[in-house]
Order: structure tokens, then C-alpha cells, then sequence
């Protein structure tokens, strides 16, 4: 008996593994996510395939051999949905290669730099030069915004 990887067939997944795993992060998660399908494409990233496995056995069934054997071996997997709601899934065989294309979808990710001033990174805190505009703003995706003060009051 020679399992193979099956095509979904016509619909938004290639394979029916890719649509197992696609569940798998709509149930449990993933440990990292970027983007979002309505902003041009979202990407989740889950680390290690045997626990992605494990976690989900009664749905274990639904996948052969092959299946369960490209999963349960691959260090992680990167799923990406376009903004058609067409999903992808790639299987990493290594740790660093799966890190090598998380990185590689945010460029944004390692940009600690200021727009104002030359300001350093440090544990995690913008430490901007002195009378930067920027001092007191947060950074979210690239911009520079004002934190919304806290006006809900608790009373
Ligand atoms: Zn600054």
C-alpha cells in the first residue's frame, strides 16, 4: 500500500494536509502570526510538526501515511492565506530554514530606527536622543502614533 500526498481537489487548499493543518491553526493557533487576509494576505507560522500532530489525534484518522510522516518530520510549517482565501502551506525540515522565511516576511521586524532622531533599541525600549517628537509615541507597523490616552475611566 503506497500512501501518497492527496490533492484537495478544487478548492482553497492544494492538498488535504494543507487543509489539516489550516484547521489545526484555526483550532489551537499558531505561534506566530503576520498580516491578515483582508490586508493582502495573512501568515501563520506553528513550530515543530509532531506537536502540531499530537495535539489534534481525533482528526489523525483523516491523513495516510505519507501524510502523517511529511508532518509529524518537518521542524514547522508557514501557512498563507491570500486575500482570495486561498491557503498554502509550506513544510520546513529545519528549524533555521523556517526561521530564514519567517524573517524573510517581515522586513518591518528587525526597523528599530527612529524617523526623528537616531534612537537605539535596549531591552526592548526605544531610547530616543533627547527632545525627539517620538519620545513619547509607540511604533505600530512602521508609523509613529500617539498612544490613545486612557479616557474609559473605571468609575
Ligand atoms: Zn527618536
Amino acid at each position: 500500500m503506497e500512501d501518497k500526498i492527496r490533492p484537495y481537489g478544487p478548492g482553497k487548499f492544494n492538498t488535504i494536509l494543507d487543509s489539516y493543518v489550516y484547521q489545526v491553526s484555526l483550532d489551537g493557533g499558531c505561534d506566530d502570526e503576520i498580516g491578515s487576509v483582508d490586508e493582502g494576505g495573512w501568515f501563520g507560522m506553528m513550530r515543530n510538526g509532531r506537536t502540531i500532530f499530537r495535539d489534534h489525534d481525533p482528526l489523525l484518522e483523516t491523513l495516510n501515511e505519507a501524510e502523517q510522516e511529511l508532518l509529524t518530520t518537518c521542524a514547522g510549517v508557514i501557512i498563507e492565506e491570500d486575500s482570495q482565501g486561498c491557503v498554502y502551506v509550506t513544510y520546513f525540515t529545519a528549524d533555521a530554514e523556517l526561521d530564514v522565511a519567517w524573517d524573510a516576511l517581515q522586513p518591518d521586524k528587525t526597523d528599530y530606527s527612529c524617523n526623528q532622531c537616531q534612537a537605539l533599541m535596549i531591552n526592548g525600549v526605544y531610547c530616543h536622543e533627547t527632545g525627539c517628537p517620538n519620545t513619547h509615541k509607540l511604533k505600530v507597523d512602521g508609523e509613529w502614533v500617539t498612544p490613545e490616552t486612557d479616557e474609559s475611566g473605571g468609575e
